[in-house]
Formats: structure tokens, sequence, C-alpha cells
């Protein structure tokens, strides 16, 4: 098997892409915290996005990285998913 001289090409610095992200402005639901005493703090590592953190206030949601996928409301009572957007609908 040949090998073959792939071109080095230029990469990212390391948590470059993980910084830049903000999922604030492509989310469609979003996680609201309704029942804070309810919350299991177990649900904190269910999220794909590290998006849910357990404070000393208790479990808080950073919304620049939560993408608004509903693993932490389906695995925690005390969240819901509600629409990021509530205003009028239709053809803008
Ligand atoms: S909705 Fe998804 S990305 Fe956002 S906090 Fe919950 S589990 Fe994390």
């Amino acid at each position: 098997m040949a090998v073959k001289n792939l071109p080095v090409v230029p990469s990212g610095d390391p948590g470059a892409l993980g910084a830049a992200a903000n999922y604030e402005t492509w989310r469609i639901v979003r996680p609201e915290i309704t029942e804070p005493a309810k919350v299991n703090p177990i649900v904190t590592l269910y999220c794909p996005e590290g998006a849910i953190m357990l404070e000393e206030s208790g479990v808080t949601v950073n919304y620049k990285l939560c993408k608004g996928c509903g693993i932490c409301a389906k695995e925690s009572k005390g969240i819901q998913m509600v629409p990021e957007y509530t205003g009028p609908k239709g053809i803008f």
C-alpha cells in the first residue's frame, strides 16, 4: 500500500471551536429550570455540550453552549423545554 504525502493544513488552537460556540443564534427551544428543588444534579453528566452545571446556587444552564437538544429535560424533573421565540408567527 502506497503512502500518500498529504499536505500539512493549518488547524485551530486547542479549544478554539468550543470557545467560539454560541448556539443562541439557531436554537429553537431552550431548557428552563422551573422547579430547582426537583432537578437531579446527575443531569449535569447527560448534557453533551457541558452546558448544564452544578454551582453553589444549584443547577444552572450556560445558554451560549446549550444547543437545545432537550436531553436534560428528559432526564430530570424540574426542567422544561420552552420555545426560544415567542413573538408573532408568520412571514416577516
Ligand atoms: S438542552 Fe441539551 S445542550 Fe442544552 S443544557 Fe440540556 S442537555 Fe445540555
